[in-house]
């Protein structure tokens, strides 16, 4: 006959008198600990709107859609393909941008529910000669506060310093690229033939 080993009879004994490890949940409700790993938020104060985590995300499943008209970017997670990696928390360029909640209960009947989605959006900023997209205004005013004094040798970081003062009204869009817009909101594309119209 087997005969439990004392390690085996402690164990039973202590389990038998110990609370049970696993939750009641959905009978009675459950906080997960902070560093469960959730449905991510998008922190709109913290964000900058420059797209790493879409880009990192191994599950695509943050969209970026850019509205030229309004001038806003939106970055949008769906929930439903979302795999709580964490790259876009850990790649967040901010570092505080995008955080994985301790969210973890999501009931839906259609994975078109909009608790299935997260949303944050941001002003962005285009090119004043060609229309294209430059960046969103605070990923501007973010590198030029970390660049300090050398932002003012570029002419996108300088407009961005002088509007925190006063207002600018944008350019209207010329027939042809002219010297005078070196000191516009201008992409690098458009940038580099403002320079090279200038120089020859
Ligand atoms: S946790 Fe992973 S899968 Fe989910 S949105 Fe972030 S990067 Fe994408
Ligand atoms: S600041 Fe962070 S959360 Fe915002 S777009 Fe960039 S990587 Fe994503």
């Amino acid at each position: 006959m087997y005969l439990p080993k004392i390690r085996e009879i402690k164990e039973a004994l202590t389990s038998f008198f110990s609370p049970p490890y696993t939750t009641q949940f959905p009978a009675r409700p459950y906080t997960a600990p902070p560093e469960y790993r959730g449905k991510p938020k998008y922190f709109k104060e913290y964000c900058i709107g420059c797209g790493t985590c879409a880009q990192v995300c191994p599950a695509t499943a943050i969209t970026i859609t850019d509205d030229k008209q309004k001038k806003i970017r939106t970055l949008t997670v769906d929930y439903c393909s979302c795999i709580n990696c964490g790259q876009c928390e850990e790649k967040c360029i901010t570092q505080k941008g995008i955080k994985l909640s301790n969210q973890y209960s999501l009931f839906v009947t259609t994975t078109k529910s909009p608790e299935v989605f997260e949303s944050v959006e941001k002003e962005s900023v285009y090119c004043e000669i060609c229309g294209g997209f430059i960046a969103c205004r605070d990923h501007l005013i973010w590198v030029k506060d970390r660049l300090g004094a050398k932002a003012f040798s570029h002419p996108n970081f300088l407009l961005e310093l002088q509007k925190e003062f006063s207002g600018i009204e944008e350019s209207t869009i010329k027939s042809r690229i002219r010297r005078e817009d070196y000191l516009k909101q201008v992409c690098p594309k458009c940038r580099h033939l403002v320079v090279v119209a200038d120089e020859f």
